[in-house]
């Protein structure tokens, strides 16, 4: 008896004594890993006459530049009205710099820099905008292309996605060109017209066109990821977010293939239902979530600005991972980031209901993770489904992950510099953009892509991107011109 006494309080000692130890290597993981935001000293804030800015802006709200991907020349007339203001908004710039129309409506600018050797830049946005959603019209607080200034907002469609990005790099280019500013380096400001379905007549030839001349950047940045506020869990400051990651796109077509005949005699394998069966495999097996590359690079970098549990939840991902993704997997926006997604989004089968189908075929729409490719889905699905009636067929214009950009770069360095100049109040982290993004056409010629945003969103603002009621507030449109102004004088100064 006392014996198994004896057994019993050491066994609860040595319980005691291994939860004081992992509670301590938790809190040492915890706090002992110091924060990783550089050091800045803040620059003085460049006067903007914000109205005469936000008036610009506003002006190019009309242009309906909605792209098609059927119909190129839908949107025509109105990329030529906005050209022509760009041309008459930004005098000194025009110039300075040299422009070439790419792809029928794209713009080209060259920046000629004074030092030939350095290796030249791109900045990147799109002409384009996305249209409204039928029976939303009545939603908009202004009518969404009358580039209404109200409250403190600009108002409309391209506000934000992506005239705010296009013409605040211009409004900075023109302030810098008009008091004699010349680039080191060579800047491209490249505008593609087709960004919104897929940037294969814009961005695209752009990006040819500068491979067929030789041109080799050493970064490029395009529209991206955002400063969010109130949206990392844990994290009391606002986080910027550089999109040195963005997904694949891989969309597949499955085709059963049956015999057909007369519903009065169906025999067991029916096109329909080898396809329900195999489009309901798909969603149960769904590829795995993956903590990696960036996005554990993402973690490492915020774990030390936040407070509390989740700190210790980020800093002990050996332990708590499974916890985070089941929480990361209860919502679309952040399970996007830990998984190769899989969309069901077509289905046709059948025309006559007493007719049994030749076959039925599904359109499978896969986000990809860095690391995952093409052929890793394809893989995926056939083994899935694992029926030899049910073909799998690609999608023209599939697209594998771009290669991810390192952040120990000096151009990662500088970006994350200038953003903590102009927006202070900040922490910096790499980040996955999960949406596919024109700036994936310079893969070849860019030895580093960033997709950023200068732009403050809370989680009221994401609604509106592509959404209801876009806007830009006009004392966040000067801080993009100043951001924008800043990273020339770092990069090109
Ligand atoms: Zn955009």
């Amino acid at each position: 008896m006392r014996q198994l006494t004896r057994i019993i309080r050491n066994t609860a000692l040595l319980a005691v004594a291994a939860i004081v130890v992992l509670a301590g290597v938790l809190l040492l993981n915890a706090f002992t890993h110091g924060s990783r935001q550089i050091q800045v000293s803040a620059v003085p804030r460049v006067p903007i006459d914000q109205q005469a800015a936000a008036a610009r802006l506003s002006e190019a709200i009309p242009f309906k530049t909605i792209s098609n991907f059927l119909n190129p020349e839908q949107d025509a007339e109105a990329l030529h009205g906005l050209q022509a203001h760009i041309a008459k908004s930004f005098p000194a710039f025009h110039a300075a710099a040299k422009r070439e129309v790419v792809g029928g409506y794209s713009l080209l600018y060259t920046w000629e820099g004074s030092d030939a050797k350095a290796l030249p830049i791109a900045l990147l946005a799109h002409q384009d905008v996305v249209p409204i959603a039928p029976g939303t019209e009545k939603d908009w607080q202004q009518p969404p292309f009358d580039g209404a200034i109200s409250e403190g907002f600009i108002w409309g469609r391209g506000s934000w996605d992506d005239k705010g990005n296009l013409y605040s790099m211009l409004e900075a280019a023109e302030q810098m060109a008009g008091s004699g500013f010349r680039p080191k380096r060579t800047i491209y400001f490249a505008f593609g017209h087709d960004e919104e379905v897929a940037g294969q007549r814009g961005a695209k030839a752009i990006a040819a066109t500068l491979a067929s001349r030789g041109v080799r950047l050493d970064f490029v940045l395009d529209e991206g990821l955002l400063i969010t506020d109130g949206i990392v869990k844990g994290l009391d400051k606002p986080a910027a977010l550089i999109g040195v990651a963005e997904k694949g796109y891989a969309t597949l077509v499955l085709t059963a293939h049956a015999t057909p005949g007369h519903s009065s005699m169906p025999p067991r394998d029916t096109a329909i239902g080898m396809m329900s069966a195999a489009l309901a495999r798909l969603e149960d097996h769904r590829l795995p979530m993956q903590i990696r590359g960036t996005v554990s690079e993402m973690f490492a970098t915020l774990a030390p600005e936040m407070s509390g549990f989740n700190r210790v939840v980020l800093s002990n991902l050996w332990l708590f991972k499974p916890l985070l993704l089941r929480e990361f997997e209860k919502s679309g926006p952040t399970e996007a980031t830990v998984r190769t997604t899989t969309a069901l989004t077509i289905f046709n089968a059948g025309d006559k209901d007493n007719v049994l189908p030749g076959n039925a075929a599904a359109t499978v729409n896969f986000r990809l993770i860095p690391g995952d490719t093409q052929a890793s889905v394809t893989d995926h699905v056939r083994s899935t489904v694992n029926n030899g009636r049910i073909s799998v067929e690609p999608f023209p214009g599939n697209t594998d992950p771009p290669p991810v950009t390192g952040t120990s770069s000096q151009s990662f360095r500088t970006l994350n510099r200038t953003i903590r100049e102009i927006f202070p109040d900040v922490v910096v982290a790499p980040g996955l953009m999960v949406a596919a993004t024109d700036s994936r056409h310079y893969a070849e010629i860019a030895d580093n892509i960033f997709r950023f945003s200068p732009v403050r969103a809370n989680s009221d603002d994401l609604k509106r991107f592509h959404g209801t009621n876009e806007r830009l507030s006009i004392d966040g449109y000067a801080d993009m011109i100043r951001f924008y102004r800043r990273l020339i004088e770092n990069t090109a100064g």
